[in-house]
């Protein structure tokens, strides 16, 4: 991780340009990737530069789930009907607290014709749906609930429709070889026949600055530096935080322990921080996404604990919404209680397959191993099966086909230990358009940023493909706007 400043150099200090363009990209996922495509096709010379040694980052090694609704032609062909207005209103519940409403509103607004484009760069969806709990489809499925849309308390709200649009691979791996690699490859090849320039093994490290304005940057390869003028703007999208200790302690602590990254080295914050060393605000960066550490499969079929005995959270909603859960309210202090048939059904469908910590039919003796007080769990229990019974869940609403009353032997998992996969979602503040805005709510001229540099869609709450569908949407957005400036 370089720890290099970040502090602007005025232009006065530059004596050479080494290179030129319209419009700098630092960073080419599929953010870089996305902006430097549009800025291109809006009449502008594109430069882009990438510390890694080629194209991809963190969108390389996702899952390619991109969060799109509004009734595009997978969820028709998968019999689902969908509305912006639905898509808006669930994404509003589910992203807060303080959801980003403007940029909701334009996202929903321009769904379909993102999927369109996202198609025009060679990307293809299978219109067919999963449905099993899980955090990645195998190949040949292209649809998925990805945000908990047709679970407790949103079923309830709006009406749901899956949305986590899955890019199609063949010979999928889920975990090691997954479908963002197949996004980033085609738009890498769109930003090849567009004729963009990329440099790798070159990083941007700091901005160059003519007054207030951004006029460039300096960047270094192999130990040799050089400023980059940028006629119109420098975009940042050099990806997200969780790479970087320091600021993870300083911004989100509690992602700062117990967990590990989801991402890539080059996720060390350097674009954020580059942007706030010219005055850039920064939203949200207590947020991030925290992987619950079992099998979905398991998660959904199983009662959920926290340390002391208590249900907390419906158990078949988003795994992602139940990993923020436990990490940010419960303290990252959770079990899993189960019987012998959920352990079998599990073991059948669970990516990974794993041994409960205990086993016993006595409910107070694993009250005891646990750690919680007695009577607890048998209370716990008492009243899920109850429910079960009558085919409800009266305390936490699980969906009536994932309820069973649980009989001994009992099984418990201990996840107390476990570390939660994590990468940050807060980070620059920026208007619907990319631009950088500064503490007063201005643009900041020259500075536009996107993807998980910037505080997006995801501002709190996080659902799957939310991340790349910000991150490619103002992707694009910044590089007109850049384009244009
Ligand atoms: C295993 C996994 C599964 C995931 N699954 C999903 C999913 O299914 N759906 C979803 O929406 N999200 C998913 N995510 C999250 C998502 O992949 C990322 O949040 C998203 O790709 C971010 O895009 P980006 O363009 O902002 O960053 P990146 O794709 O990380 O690109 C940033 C680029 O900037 C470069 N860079 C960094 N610093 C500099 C610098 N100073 N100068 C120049 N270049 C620099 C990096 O090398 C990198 O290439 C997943 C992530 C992982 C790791």
């Amino acid at each position: 991780m370089s720890t290099a400043s970040t502090a602007p150099v005025p232009v006065s200090r530059v004596h050479h340009w080494a290179a030129e363009a319209d419009v700098l990209v630092a960073g080419n996922g599929c953010a870089g990737a996305s902006a430097s495509i549009e800025a291109v096709a809006a009449g502008a010379e594109v430069l882009v530069v990438d510390a890694a040694g080629g194209w991809g980052g963190a969108t390389a090694m996702s899952g390619g789930e991109i969060y799109l609704g509004g009734g595009t032609s997978v969820q028709k062909a998968c019999g689902f009907e969908d509305s912006v207005d639905a898509m808006y209103a669930f994404l509003k519940l589910a992203t807060g607290p303080d959801p980003a409403e403007d940029k909701l509103a334009v996202y929903c607004e321009g769904s379909l014709e993102h999927f369109d484009w996202l198609v025009r760069c060679g990307v293809t969806f299978v219109p067919k749906l999963w449905t099993e709990p899980s955090w990645e489809a195998p190949t040949g499925y292209g649809l998925m609930y990805t945000g908990g849309e047709n679970a407790y308390p949103f079923a309830g709200l709006v009406p749901p429709a899956p949305r986590g649009h899955i890019v199609h691979m063949e010979d999928k791996l889920p975990g090691e070889r997954s479908a963002g690699w197949m996004l980033i490859k085609n738009l890498t090849a769109t930003q090849e026949r567009a004729g963009v320039e990329v440099r790798y093994n070159t990083r941007a490290e700091r901005l160059v600055v003519d007054g207030e304005r951004v006029v460039g940057a300096e960047v270094v390869t192999f130990g040799e530096r050089y400023f980059v003028r940028a006629r119109r703007g420098v975009v940042l999208a050099a990806g997200g935080f969780a790479a970087n200790p320091a600021m993870l302690s300083q911004h989100a602590p509690r992602l700062a322990t117990g967990t590990f990254l989801v991402g890539t080295d080059n996720d060390d914050g350097r674009g954020i921080r580059m942007g706030q060393a010219v005055g850039a605000a920064v939203r949200h960066m207590d947020a991030g996404l925290a992987a619950f550490p079992a099998d979905p499969a398991l998660l959904y079929r199983s009662l959920l604990l926290n340390g002391r005995g208590h249900r907390f959270i419906n158990e078949d909603t988003y795994p992602g919404r139940v990993g923020q859960a436990t990490v940010f309210q419960q303290d990252r202090k959770a079990f899993l209680l189960y019987d012998e048939t959920t352990n079998e059904e599990a073991a059948r469908l669970a990516e990974h397959v794993v041994q409960p910590t205990w086993v016993s039919d006595d409910l107070g003796e694993l009250e005891k191993e646990m750690g919680i007080a007695p009577g607890v769990l048998a209370g716990t229990v008492a009243v899920y099966n109850a429910g079960a019974e009558r085919g409800e869940d009266p305390e936490w609403h699980k969906a009536a086909q994932w309820l069973r009353p649980l009989e001994p032997p009992y099984g418990v998992l201990d996840l107390r230990e476990a570390p939660y996969g994590v990468f940050t979602i807060g980070g620059l503040h920026t208007s619907t358009r990319g631009e950088v805005l500064n503490a007063e709510g201005d643009p900041i001229p020259g500075l536009f940023a996107a993807g998980r540099t910037t505080s997006g869609i995801p501002s709190w709450g996080y659902c799957s493909g939310t991340s790349l569908g910000d991150s490619t949407f103002f992707g694009r957005r910044a590089g007109r706007a850049v384009a244009t400036a």
